[in-house]
């Protein structure tokens, strides 16, 4: 399995045994895979579901459904004030490699910027082209940029956790205990949260957790939670 090359559909592309490949998909599996009529690939819908298939005409066949391991046991949301520059394309990578379910960005008091549709687009693709190179079976959903006031306060996950860099507070990993379902992880921006976002996360049931005792960057933050989650849970 691990030779064959893998694309990402909707699950919507799939009917009867048959994937209605789009032209781009066509082109990326004949052009850039350079896979010829009758070749085999792997179809990954994004949502856990694998099938090996191959390549017909203008469509693929499905062969058979493909078991993977390669998912988490529980679904992490990373809560992720936007970072300057192109910082936030670093995250995505990175997490989606570690096995993020869900990528939640949100504006707080100092983000500076709201995102334009384009750079979502350029975040969900590189969401799919990581998922496809750690052998994911799920692409991580990116969801829209919204204020960080209202994602905590709509935020229904079983643990949720804020990292704040200053402060005694306890370390992520001696707070992960009897994980699991559904963990929400949220990381500042480099100014940080403000007091009152902290206070308001808390009041929302985000309990504040450390890193460690090293200021970390907001690009460094999220990869380091999502590794000591990662660690805490797939033992
Ligand atoms: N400029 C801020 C730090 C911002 S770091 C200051 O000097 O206080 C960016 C974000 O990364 C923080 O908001 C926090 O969510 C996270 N972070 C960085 N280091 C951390 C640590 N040691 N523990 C917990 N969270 C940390």
């Amino acid at each position: 399995m691990a030779q064959l090359q893998r694309i990402a559909i909707a699950p919507t592309q799939i009917q009867q045994e048959q994937i209605l490949l789009t032209p781009e998909q066509q082109h990326y599996l004949r052009r850039v895979l350079r896979l010829y009529e009758g070749e085999h690939f792997i179809a990954m819908d994004g949502r856990g579901k694998w099938w090996l298939a191959k390549i017909a005409g203008e469509q693929a066949q499905v062969l058979e459904p493909l078991i993977v391991e390669t998912e988490l046991p529980v679904a992490i949301t990373l809560m992720i004030a936007l970072p300057k520059g192109s910082g936030f394309d670093e995250v995505v990578r990175c997490c989606t490699e570690l096995g993020v379910a869900c990528i939640a960005p949100v504006l707080s008091d100092r983000t500076l910027l709201n995102p334009s549709p384009q750079k979502l687009e350029r975040w969900r693709r590189i969401a799919n082209e990581a998922a496809e190179q750690s052998e994911r079976a799920f692409v991580p959903t990116i969801l829209e940029p919204v204020a960080f006031s209202h994602a905590v306060t709509n935020n229904t996950a079983t643990h949720r956790y804020i990292c704040e860099a200053r402060g005694e507070l306890v370390h992520l990993q001696n707070a992960l205990t009897q994980i699991s379902g559904e963990i929400v992880i949220a990381t500042g921006p480099e100014g940080g949260w403000t007091a009152a976002e902290v206070e308001g996360a808390i009041a929302a049931g985000f309990q504040p957790v450390s890193l460690g005792r090293r200021i970390l960057r907001a690009v460094t933050a999220p990869i380091v939670a999502l590794s000591l989650i990662t660690a805490v849970c797939e033992v």
